[in-house]
This record gives structure tokens, C-alpha cells and sequence, in this order.
């Protein structure tokens, strides 16, 4: 065969080498895709695009969704429809500094959680995380850790028209609207009380148990603090729903 035409043959395979390979790795790119919308559709919870239901397991894709319902609270109501969690909204209230910073427009309470010694009301989206909290992380944590069910879990206070170092020019405190809630202790079913301040050193099962939910709130509230933050939380969890990306959880 002369030359030219060997080379010319040549050309040609490579040419046709080079348009199977890109069908292969579209084919491949394709079938990865639609591996990964078929895993995403079995799993809700790592689905940014799949209605919130607090219901699915905490996922990678939960603590997003609960935070984008705080500028949208009739969203958040219909998640809780949804998850046929009974709520009462509360009248607003109006702001109480002056400044415009405590008004409370958005005042939802949980209709039967086990909330001592108020049952208060807050955000709908703090509202939604501690549904899905208690039912996802305290409840099961406490079974598996300390052999018992969850009597009532208590708190510190959600509303208070402060900013966050007390006084001055920092910024205003989610508290201010209620857009947070401390939690100071779990009382079981069997008498056990499990307070911040006393057990997260223990090192016992009690520790453990407070280790676990506090990892596990981080899934879905924007910002987590505890006794590992600073000494201002020895003796309660802070949970809030301000902006997520620059929340810390810790
Ligand atoms: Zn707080």
C-alpha cells in the first residue's frame, strides 16, 4: 500500500478512536447522572430540591432548607402541615426596642412537644429544627444511650430583646426575635435529669448523650454552641437559625 494512503488510513481510525471515546465517557457522565437522580430521589434528605418533611432522616441537605424558610414563614408552616406537626400561630408582637429590632412577626408554637417550664413560642424555623431534633437525635439518643424515653426537655428562654454582648453597638442577638432558644437539660422518663452544666465533662453516658445531640443539632440549626464554645454556655446549648453559611457549630 503506498504511503500516503497507510497515513491517510491511519488518520481516519484515530478519528473514529476519538469520537467512540467521547461516546464513552458521555455514556458514562450520563449513566453516573442518572445514578445520582435516582439515589437523590431515594433520598430526600441530601435533595435540595425535594420538599422539606420533617419526617426523613437529618441529612446533608437539611439544615439549608430549614434555614431558607426564615424569610418565607408560610413556607415553613406548610413544611409543618406536611409533616402533620400541629403548631398555633401566635399574634405579632411589636418591636420592643425602638430600633426595630425585636418586633416578633413570626411567633409559632409547638402544639404538643414536651417543653419545660414554658412551652414558648419562636421562629418557625427554630420550631421546625427542634421538631426534627427531638425526633431524629434526642429521642433515639436517649433510648440507645440511657436505656429511657424523653419526659421533657428544658430551656433557658427564646425571647429577649438584647444585643449579643448585652449592651453597646454589637449586633442584635437572635434572641431579639426569638429566632433562638437555649436548652439547659433533658429530663427521661425514668427520673433521670441530664443538665448541661453537671454532665457534658462527665465523661458517662449522660456526657454522651449531650455530646450526641449537640453534634446532631448542627444538622439542623444554622448556629450550635455549647460548654466547647466558651465558658458564657457551660451551662446550656444555644441554637439558632441565623444566616447559615456564616454560622459555627461548636
Ligand atoms: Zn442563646
Amino acid at each position: 500500500m503506498p504511503r500516503k494512503s497507510r497515513q491517510s488510513r491511519a488518520k481516519r481510525e484515530t478519528g473514529t478512536f476519538r469520537i467512540e471515546a467521547r461516546l464513552i465517557i458521555v455514556a458514562i457522565i450520563a449513566m453516573v447522572g442518572f445514578a445520582g437522580w435516582v439515589w437523590l430521589e431515594g433520598h430526600p434528605e441530601h435533595n435540595p430540591m425535594a420538599p422539606l418533611d420533617l419526617r426523613d432522616p437529618i441529612g446533608m441537605a437539611t439544615a439549608r432548607k430549614i434555614a431558607v424558610l426564615k424569610d418565607d414563614v408560610t413556607a415553613c408552616h406548610a413544611a409543618l402541615e406536611r409533616s402533620e406537626v400541629a403548631y398555633t400561630v401566635l399574634p405579632p408582637l411589636a418591636d420592643a426596642s425602638g430600633e426595630g429590632a425585636c418586633a416578633r412577626p413570626d411567633r409559632t408554637q409547638l402544639d404538643s412537644f414536651p417543653m419545660g417550664p414554658t412551652n414558648p413560642s419562636v421562629t418557625c424555623p427554630v420550631a421546625t429544627a427542634m421538631v426534627m431534633w427531638k425526633a431524629k437525635s434526642v429521642v433515639p439518643a436517649a433510648k440507645e444511650i440511657m436505656g429511657s424515653n424523653i419526659a421533657r426537655i428544658e430551656h433557658l428562654g427564646t425571647y429577649n430583646c438584647r444585643r449579643m454582648r448585652g449592651s453597646g453597638s454589637s449586633g442584635w442577638s437572635q434572641h431579639a426575635t426569638a429566632n433562638a432558644i437555649d436548652i439547659a437539660a433533658f429530663v427521661l422518663e425514668d427520673g433521670t435529669r441530664i443538665s448541661v452544666l453537671n454532665d457534658w465533662d462527665g465523661g458517662d453516658a449522660k456526657s454522651q448523650f449531650l455530646r450526641r445531640v449537640r453534634d446532631d443539632a448542627c444538622g439542623v440549626f444554622a448556629t450550635v454552641l455549647s460548654p466547647d464554645f466558651n465558658a458564657a454556655h457551660a451551662d446550656h446549648f444555644h441554637f439558632d437559625q441565623s444566616a447559615r453559611w456564616s454560622g459555627v457549630c461548636r
